[in-house]
């Protein structure tokens, strides 16, 4: 896919902004501050509902404004689609081609992108509970279903876990209580467990290709799901409801005492090794920022088999950290094939050669020069 036009109205610094000569591979570029994230932000909130910086919509308005709105056109496989998102305090709204989507996970996946930040190393450095959401953002942008089942495992969870709080010297019925929010915690739970085993698994096969690329061949890099029951390489439902059953009656003495759920999706974790060795333990930080935008570029061949046609990538400020012969590789890796929007303080911290027939936008406080 591809985007031939945008316009904000009162996001963040702009105030009204209007762009349609895009090419395929985009520089913006402006000194700090001049809204080169809050424009790469702009799409990925279009695509997704909801920023990467933020949880909440109302920063995303401008000072002072009570509404924001982000329009693009999408040149998709079997035409353009027209996109508007509404953002007010109150709640959002999204239209398709100018008809108003009842829920918004049918306006989501209109647009696909993939966003690499220099955040996104905290994938490979950080917490389990940032592996996770990595995970759910994912596999929620392809298969919007993932969606509503880690919603209400969410849901489930919080009531077992208020349930399990109130439980000190709860009699008989605490275990009758329990065993039904056990059975629809696992009823959602192996249905998240099984989809984050598959997107690992078909992740694994590209990220492992194009961090070879990207490394010269020198680093082999492997990923593996690290869940709170039962083993890695599991995918059956079925298999998955047992053990995980069998699980929450093991811990349930342990549950009540803590007072907390111990057991499932919400537990989980993933583990990236690289050479053998792991990464978040071993790997230099050079090694761990290519394997977080390994992952990231990989995210774009898995979105392509799942729904036939390329997300569009925006990478924010993360050329200039990559040596020239790095930068080659990463542009090359989806020359033509993939519409780019690249952010960089300078045009001299861009290097590679294929960037020179790139189009160019200056930003400067919320207003854009430049284009095709
Ligand atoms: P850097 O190179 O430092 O990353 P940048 O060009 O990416 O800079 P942005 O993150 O896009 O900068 O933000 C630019 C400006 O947007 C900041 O000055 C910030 O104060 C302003 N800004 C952020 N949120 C809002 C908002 N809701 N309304 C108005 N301005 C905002
Ligand atoms: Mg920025």
């Amino acid at each position: 896919m591809y985007v031939n036009q945008l316009s904000l109205q009162h996001y963040r610094n702009y105030d009204t902004l209007s762009l349609n000569s895009f090419g395929a591979v985009n520089l913006i570029i402006g000194r700090n501050a001049q809204g080169k994230t809050n424009l790469l932000e702009a799409l990925f909130v279009l695509a997704l509902t909801k920023s990467h910086r933020t949880g909440k919509d109302k920063e995303l308005l401008s000072f002072g404004s009570d509404h924001a709105v982000v329009e693009a056109e999408v040149e998709k496989k079997y035409g353009a689609v027209r996109l508007e998102l509404r953002l007010t305090s109150q709640g959002k709204k999204a239209k398709l081609n100018g008809l108003e989507q009842r829920k918004l996970s049918d306006f989501i996946g209109a647009l696909n992108v993939v966003m690499f930040a220099p955040e996104d190393l905290e994938i490979v450095k950080g917490t389990p509970g940032v592996r996770r959401r990595f995970l759910d953002m994912e596999i929620g942008q392809v298969q919007p279903g993932y969606l509503y089942h880690l919603q209400q495992y969410q849901k489930i969870l919080v009531q077992r876990n208020n349930l399990l709080k109130q439980a000190w010297g709860a009699g008989p019925e605490l275990s009758t209580m329990l065993e039904i929010w056990n059975e629809q915690l696992a009823e959602h739970g192996v249905k998240i467990i099984k989809k984050r085993k598959q997107f690992i698994r078909k992740l694994q096969k590209w990220a492992e290709q194009i961090h070879e690329g990207i490394t010269g061949g020198g680093e082999k890099l492997k990923l593996s799901y690290l869940p709170s029951f039962g083993e890695a390489e599991e995918e059956d439902e079925a298999v998955l409801l047992q053990q995980f059953m069998i699980k929450l009656s093991q811990v349930k003495d342990q549950e009540i005492r803590r007072g907390m759920t111990l057991c499932g999706p919400h537990r989980d974790d993933v583990s990236f090794y690289i050479n053998g060795n792991e990464a978040q333990v071993y790997g230099s930080q050079g090694q761990q920022r290519t394997t977080a935008l390994s992952l990231k570029l990989a995210e774009i061949e898995l979105i392509h088999e799942e729904i036939g046609e390329y997300p569009i990538l925006l990478l924010d400020d993360v050329l200039s950290e990559l040596d020239p012969y790095r930068q080659t590789q990463l542009i090359e890796t989806f020359q033509s094939k993939v519409q780019t929007f690249i952010t960089a303080t300078g045009i001299e911290s861009i290097n590679a050669s294929r960037l020179r027939d790139a189009s160019i936008f200056h930003v400067q406080d919320g207003q854009v020069q430049g284009g095709a």
